[in-house]
């Protein structure tokens, strides 16, 4: 029977954490505050941005949402994100995405300020994060590295593999593990025999975002199954991209969904909106 790498337990002392940096830094007058721009009516980012004000407001981070039209114009968002840039009261703030058609994402996270970049999510943090340099990472791929090292999980020398390439978890991710010291292989859409592939992992991350794609034919014996995936169940509830029923026999370690990744997801957010807080502090 496997472990569960339990992300609310894990969140939930990552949030203590943060509560008690923000009670310090408020302690110097310094206000940690995080500003979302919501742009539109989409029901699942209305959700989103206010799940995310909810954690903020528990540990005391300051919040402000920004809400806009679908229709508003990409230079209103330009200024917007020029000044939150400028502003020594917005210590980080993210665009919630996506932007509604019509909108071009890209050139606005490019602008936002690396040291304001709480989503991590900009080219020139994604650069930093590849060369070394400090950067504030990636809520999902960040809050994956926390939930194997806050259970004891061995990264270093490990055959590590993703599934998923994306920019928001997969490619990050592959930094992340790279600079723990793992062997990283990314799976992907063309990935030739993708079961031959994940047997050899003894960390298998899954983030294909294809519901319940993977069993006990792609995992080895006694390895660390971490699910990104986040699928909502016809009949109510949430599944993964992992049958877990038929991988828990056989991992030493599980993330459930939900419970899992989720939650430190909106961890990390929090943790690094306290990071840009005390680097504004500084700056
Ligand atoms: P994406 O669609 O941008 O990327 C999916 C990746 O999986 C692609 O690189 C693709 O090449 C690969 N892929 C797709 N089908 C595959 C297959 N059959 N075999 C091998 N590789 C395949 O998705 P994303 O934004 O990276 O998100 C992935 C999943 O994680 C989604 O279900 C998403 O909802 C979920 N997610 C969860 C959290 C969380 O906090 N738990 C955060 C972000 C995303």
């Amino acid at each position: 029977m496997a472990k569960i790498l339990d992300g609310k337990a894990a969140a939930s002392k990552v949030r203590s954490e943060v509560a008690s940096e923000v009670a310090a830094l408020g302690e110097r007058g310094v206000t940690a505050r995080l500003d979302v721009i919501l742009v539109g009516e989409d029901p699942a980012s209305v959700t989103y941005v206010a799940a995310k004000e909810r954690d903020s407001r528990e540990v005391g981070i300051e919040s402000r949402v920004h809400r806009f039209p679908a229709d508003v114009p990409q230079e209103d968002l330009a200024g917007l994100v020029a000044s939150s840039n400028e502003d020594k009261a917005v210590s980080g703030f993210f665009i919630q995405l996506p932007l509604p058609e019509g909108l071009d994402a890209v050139p606005l996270v490019s602008s936002i300020n690396p040291a304001k970049d709480v989503d991590g999510l900009s080219p020139e943090s994604a650069g930093r994060l590849a060369v070394g340099l400090p950067s504030l990472r990636p809520c999902t791929p960040h809050g994956i590295i926390q939930l194997l090292r806050r259970n004891g999980v061995e990264v270093a020398g490990q055959e590590a593999v993703v599934i998923g390439r994306s920019n928001l978890v997969g490619k990050p991710l592959a930094q992340l593990l790279l600079k723990e010291n793992a062997t990283v292989t990314v799976c992907h859409s063309r990935t030739r025999d993708l079961p031959e592939v994940t047997r050899r992992a003894d960390i298998l991350v899954v983030a294909a975002g294809r519901r319940e794609m993977i069993g006990a034919e792609h995992v080895k014996e006694g390895a660390v199954v971490v699910d990104v995936g986040i699928h909502r169940r016809e009949e109510g509830g949430l599944v993964g991209d992992v049958r877990f029923d038929e991988v828990e026999p056989r991992a030493a370690w599980i993330s459930p969904v939900p419970g899992g990744v989720g939650p430190m997801t909106r961890a990390m957010l929090l943790h690094n909106t306290v990071m840009a807080a005390r680097l504004g502090a500084i700056g």
